[in-house]
């Protein structure tokens, strides 16, 4: 008999999450993790040290806009080794909260790199030590990591990733930042707060281009608003390190070389699956460009007993809050017990940028491509009282949804705590709600949220606020 019934390789959100669960359901479990800590890309270079970064930008904000609220405010200074001193704490505290939660629930954890063996075997290599561990099931969630262009290598002083953006001991005067996804905006808009000159450039068309359409307009117009420089559909053909930082050689969207010179660049152009060296040549599972390929709904591959969770999946959002409940869905399977399988659709997208932004469900241009009969509606937060007490009251929510029987097919909302009155939305499409149901719901009022109730109302004209 094995000694565990699930070994799980990578302590990332997919991982943790997962490890939790299944000493929850009484899986005897253990998770091997290469690093000396537990928590992976999202606690340690994600989701938790860029929204620290991401909070301060947005106090620091308010400061220097004290006089709108009827403050004087004098000697604003930003002492930056005490705001990446703040954010390691914050890392430390929840990767420390993470081995509790182990412990509590009776997961071992060991140190070094895991690779899957066969069938219910995995070994660990710690510094040269080897050791091997035998589990009925195993989780392979070995997370990703940032992508770059050919011939551009980052340096980790100039030429950076999410990574090395996060040490840098100065705000730097100007940032150039390649790839306008969830990331490039992030940090495009961290270091616009503390004054930096911020540049980005997008090979595709639009700012966020998994967003709906009108959201990147949106996003555009702020950034702009901010002096944020924007070249979208701009190819980089070159970088060049000098004493000043960085050139970056680039052709714009009417295909006119331009040059652009800045003391730093981060690279923000996607992540890649960190599959390489996890043993999946011995398995039957299969590979797309790298990414693994789950065939059934649990996660599992085809390889019986082996199964894929979080940022290696192929075909899956990058998403931490994806790779979680992705674990989850696993384990429970595996425990025997009954479970709801992942539906992507059903992933909601939170961007914290300032705007911010929040979405689930399908775009309007992907609703009429599925050939949905579609009507939209939409509420500007300008007609909203809290937004306006809160002196943010720029973006919208748009709701999509199909005209015969008011199904909501997507929501898409730009604006103040997007990423918080999300959870409406994703609720909403969760449990099927349609405009009938939703414009209908009670919202408290005076509060952000209450922006929801005109959006649904809206799709049939009787929004109120606007
Ligand atoms: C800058 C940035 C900001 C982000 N912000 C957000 C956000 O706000 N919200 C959101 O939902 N997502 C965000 N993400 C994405 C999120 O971080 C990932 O989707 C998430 O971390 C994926 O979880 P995972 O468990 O699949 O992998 P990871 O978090 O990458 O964890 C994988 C773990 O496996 C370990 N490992 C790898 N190979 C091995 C091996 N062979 N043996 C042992 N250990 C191994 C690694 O050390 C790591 O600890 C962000 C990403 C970045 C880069």
């Amino acid at each position: 008999m094995a000694k565990y019934d699930v070994a799980i390789i990578g302590s990332g959100p997919g991982g943790y999450v997962a490890a939790i669960r299944a000493g929850e359901l009484g899986l005897k479990t253990v998770v091997v993790e290469k690093d000396p800590f537990l928590g992976g890309t999202c606690l340690h270079v994600g989701c938790i040290p860029t929204k620290v970064l991401l909070h301060h930008a947005d106090v620091y904000d308010h400061f220097k806009n004290g006089a709108e609220l009827g403050f004087e405010v004098s000697g604003l200074k930003i002492n930056w080794a005490n705001i990446l001193a703040r954010k390691d704490k914050i890392v430390k505290k929840h990767a420390k909260g993470i081995e509790y939660l182990f412990k509590k629930n009776k997961v071992e954890w060991v140190q070094g790199w895991g690779r899957y063996e066969g069938p219910g075997r995995v070994s660990v290599d710690n510094n040269g030590k080897k050791s091997e561990i035998e589990a009925a099931n195993v989780l392979l969630v070995s997370g990703s990591e940032a992508r770059s262009l050919p011939g551009i290598d980052a340096d980790h002083k100039t030429i950076l990733t999410n990574r090395s953006i996060l040490e840098l001991p100065d705000i730097p005067k100007t940032l150039i930042v390649v790839g306008a996804g969830a990331v490039g905006v992030e940090f495009a808009s961290i270091y616009t707060s503390f004054g930096t000159q911020v540049t980005l450039l997008e090979a595709l068309p639009r700012l966020v281009p998994v967003e709906d359409e009108e959201i990147s307009s949106e996003l555009e117009k702020e950034f702009k608003k901010k002096g944020i420089q924007i070249f979208t559909s701009s190819m980089v053909d070159s970088v060049k390190k000098d004493a000043k930082g960085v050139t970056v050689s680039f052709k714009d969207k009417d295909g006119k070389p331009q040059t652009l010179q800045a003391e730093k660049l981060l690279m923000a152009v996607g992540r890649k699956p960190m599959t390489e060296n996890c043993g999946l040549e011995k398995s039957k599972a299969k590979l797309d460009r790298g990414f693994v390929v789950v065939s059934s709904p649990y996660m599992e591959t085809d390889e019986k007993g082996l199964y894929a969770i979080g940022d290696i999946v192929a075909g899956m959002p990058q998403l931490a809050h994806a790779a979680m409940m992705e674990g989850i869905v696993a384990v429970t399977h595996i425990a025997g017990k009954s479970t709801h399988p992942i539906r992507k659709t059903r992933i909601p997208n939170a961007t914290y940028c300032e705007p911010q932004i929040g979405s689930i469900g399908l775009t309007e241009k992907q609703a009429r491509e599925a050939g949905h009969a579609v009507k939209t509606g939409k509420f500007p937060f300008v007609g909203n009282s809290k937004a306006t007490i809160l002196g943010n009251h720029g973006g919208f929510i748009k709701v999509v949804s199909d005209e015969k029987f008011g199904e909501i097919l997507g929501i898409h909302i730009i604006g103040p705590l997007a990423t918080e009155i999300l959870s409406e939305a994703a609720a909403t499409l969760n449990l099927e709600g349609t405009i009938d149901d939703m414009m209908h719901m009670i919202h408290a009022h005076p509060t952000v949220w209450e922006g929801m109730g005109d959006a649904f109302a809206s799709v049939r004209g009787l929004q109120i606020n606007v």
